[in-house]
């Protein structure tokens, strides 16, 4: 049926200032990587959507390749958009990227101006949409001069076509490189993407710095370790689950006893905390100010509910982060 915003949705949840920027993000956001293509469930999808907007999650993140197949998130979302969220389109921040393999030929990957500029107006069609608010490089391209791709971006931003540009998975030195080529023409860093998680935690060597110093705001992609830092796999590996019924990225293999171990213990902590370990994975990234928001998947509205309760409790004390670190480092 017809949709109805939440009245109360700005109630409980922290909006944190990406970097120097006019930009707030909800502290946390939800992306459309998984669940959102024609294989998946569309009035799951669209719930999950309807369930973040009313919990003030008003970021949703995309990419030109997100489904399966390629297109199918920007184009389900497009429906989902135009039947629920084009009247809140003012109070929406939507991201898309290109970088990752789009389409075939020489022209639909990587970082040249010719693929981004292309795709973007792919995405913006495919959405139903007159702009972004954020679009992003996906990952580095060794190939490819910086200064073409930042031009790229720059040019998308001087047509309107998005509000503010990021990168995604660059490293330290390529992203002060990116921020300083975008700087001097007058566009401004906004965000970096990176992955970052309790377990992979290679944004503290000198990343998050580098961010510190440019102004740059810090969105963290699969904090969840894509549902192993969650109570998903504590009792073995449900039918119901990403390393089930999606084997592209999350393979059952990487679930090993082990790391289950090492998930029950961090549990355990959870626990006191009064909190499930998707909460405290989430929270635990939230420590650092620099990181804007966390960038959660869900594949159902209650794990979405899970993940934005999270704002309820954000403090650690000295002990628990010892605790944790002990149990992450051994
Ligand atoms: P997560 O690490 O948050 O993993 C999401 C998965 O964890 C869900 O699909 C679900 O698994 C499980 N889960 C989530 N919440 C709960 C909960 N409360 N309780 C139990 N299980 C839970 O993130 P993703 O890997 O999905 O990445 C998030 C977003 O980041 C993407 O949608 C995308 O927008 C972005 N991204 C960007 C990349 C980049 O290169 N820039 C790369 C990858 C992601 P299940 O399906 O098994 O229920």
């Amino acid at each position: 049926g017809n949709y109805e915003a939440e009245e109360n949705r700005y109630d409980t949840m922290p909006y944190r200032r990406c970097g120097r920027s006019g930009l707030l993000l909800p502290a946390i956001s939800v992306g459309l990587w998984h669940n959102f293509g024609h294989s998946d469930d569309f009035t799951n999808a669209r719930e999950i959507l309807r369930t973040a907007f009313d919990t003030g999650v008003t970021h949703f993140d995309l990419a030109n390749n997100y489904g399966p197949p390629y297109g199918a998130a920007e184009e389900n979302f497009g429906r989902i958009f135009e039947k629920d969220f084009r009247p809140y389109r003012d109070e929406l921040i939507i991201s898309s990227k290109a970088g990752w393999d789009m389409w075939p030929g020489p022209y639909g990957n990587f970082g040249s101006k010719k693929y981004l500029i292309a795709s973007l107006d792919q995405s913006l069609q495919r959405m139903g949409l007159d702009y972004v608010d954020i679009f992003y490089h996906h990952r580095p391209d060794p190939d490819t001069p910086l200064e073409e791709t930042m031009g790229a971006l720059h040019q998308i931003v001087q047509q309107g076509k998005a509000l503010y540009v990021g990168i995604s998975q660059y490293p330290a030195e390529l992203t002060r490189q990116a921020a300083e080529i975008l700087q001097q023409m007058g566009t401004k860093l906004c965000i970096h993407q990176p992955r970052y998680s309790m377990m992979d935690r290679w944004v503290e060597d000198g990343l998050m710095d580098e961010l510190g110093r440019q102004g740059t705001g810090a969105i963290a992609f699969s904090p969840l370790e894509q549902g192993i830092l969650t109570n998903k796999y504590l009792k073995g590996i449900p039918e119901e689950s990403r390393a089930v019924k999606d084997g592209r990225y999350l393979q059952k293999e990487k679930i090993t006893a082990e790391l289950v171990d090492k998930v029950q213990r961090l549990n355990a902590i959870a626990k006191e905390r009064g909190q499930s370990m998707a909460q405290m994975a989430i929270a635990w990234l939230l420590k650092d100010e620099r990181i804007t928001s966390v960038l959660v998947g869900v594949s159902s509205s209650k794990q979405m509910l899970d993940n934005v309760k999270t704002t309820e409790n954000l403090l650690f004390s000295e002990g628990e982060l010892s605790e944790i670190e002990k149990i992450i480092s051994s």
